[in-house]
Formats: C-alpha cells, sequence, structure tokens
C-alpha cells in the first residue's frame, strides 16, 4: 500500500487529536507495517501515524546511541500503540529537531530530560520503556503528533531553514 507523508503546519490531518485504538485486527496490523516502512524509507527518527494520513494513536520510534559530532547509532525500534507518558523528569534539556511534516526547518526545542512512556506493543502486551536524552525526546516529539501539536509551536529559538544553512 501506497502512503503520503503529510506536511504543513495547517495541515488539519496533522492538528486532528488522534483515536486511541481499542483492539489489534488485520487492518491495524497492515498499517502498523506501512507506519515502520514510511520511518525507514524517509529516513526518520521516528513518525507518527497521522504522518502519513491516520488519525490513530500509534508511533514509530528508533532508540539511537547520541555520540558527540558522530550519526547516531542505532539501538533499535519500537512500535507503540496508545503510548502514554509517564514519570516526566523535572529536568529539561533544549536540543534541536526537525521533522518530515515541516520540511527544510529546523529549531531548537525544550523537553523532559527523561521520560518513561507506557504503550500497548503489536502483540497487544502493555509495555513500558525508560528513556533519556535523544530517546526521550524521539518519544516526546511523535506523541505530540498526536495531539495535534508540531515542534514548531514549541520553539525556543527562530525557527531556521535547512536551505538557508547550506548557503552559509
Ligand atoms: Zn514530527
Amino acid at each position: 500500500m501506497k502512503y503520503t507523508i503529510q506536511t504543513g503546519i495547517n495541515n488539519p490531518i496533522l492538528r486532528a487529536i488522534s483515536e486511541e485504538i481499542k483492539e489489534i485486527n488485520d487492518e491495524l496490523k497492515d498499517f502498523l507495517l506501512i507506519l515502520r516502512r514510511a520511518m525507514w524509507e524517509n529516513d526518520g527518527v521516528g513518525l507518527a501515524a497521522p504522518q502519513i494520513g491516520k488519525n490513530i494513536r500509534v508511533i514509530a520510534t528508533t532508540q539511537r546511541e547520541k555520540k558527540s559530532g558522530k550519526k547516531n547509532k542505532l539501538l533499535g525500534e519500537t512500535i507503540m500503540i496508545n503510548p502514554v507518558l509517564k514519570e516526566l523528569s523535572k529536568e529539561m534539556i533544549i536540543a534541536e529537531e526537525a521533522c518530515l511534516s515541516v520540511p527544510d526547518v529546523f529549531g531548537k526545542v525544550k523537553r523532559h530530560k527523561s521520560v518513561v512512556v507506557h504503550y500497548t506493543d503489536p502483540k497487544w502486551n502493555v509495555q513500558k520503556k525508560k528513556l533519556k536524552d535523544f530517546n526521550a525526546t524521539i518519544v516526546q516529539h511523535e506523541i505530540d503528533h498526536l495531539d495535534g501539536v508540531l515542534f514548531v509551536d514549541k520553539l525556543v529559538k527562530p525557527i531556521k531553514r535547512f536551505s538557508e544553512e547550506k548557503k552559509k
């Protein structure tokens, strides 16, 4: 099945509140495969269902080891159904973010340094995962998509454009 990456800060699909998933069925299983494929094909560190046009509470995420100055090493990937953030650290971090749905821009966003995310896995088992730093940022960014929130809503500094950075 084909998918289309939804873009634009005023795109109604990206701005809607996504619906909780009540049961796993074949249609959802097929969708999870598409979501995962779309993340990899577009080089995303994560992808949320609304970004490929479906307002349901599912995200695909990767977990990475952030090495300064080097490309992040991939540690794993996790599909999360109905993810909910718990145990948000008081400590915050500010890091640069970008988004496939808001192409060509990036900017600094403040996020919780660590979180515990509770979710259901594709086999319908309840799971939780403690994540910190970049991996916590990924999950916070993706769950925001399920609530119609984009990273550009949360910038702590003015937005930058990749096209302008390249000219420098
Ligand atoms: Zn995004």
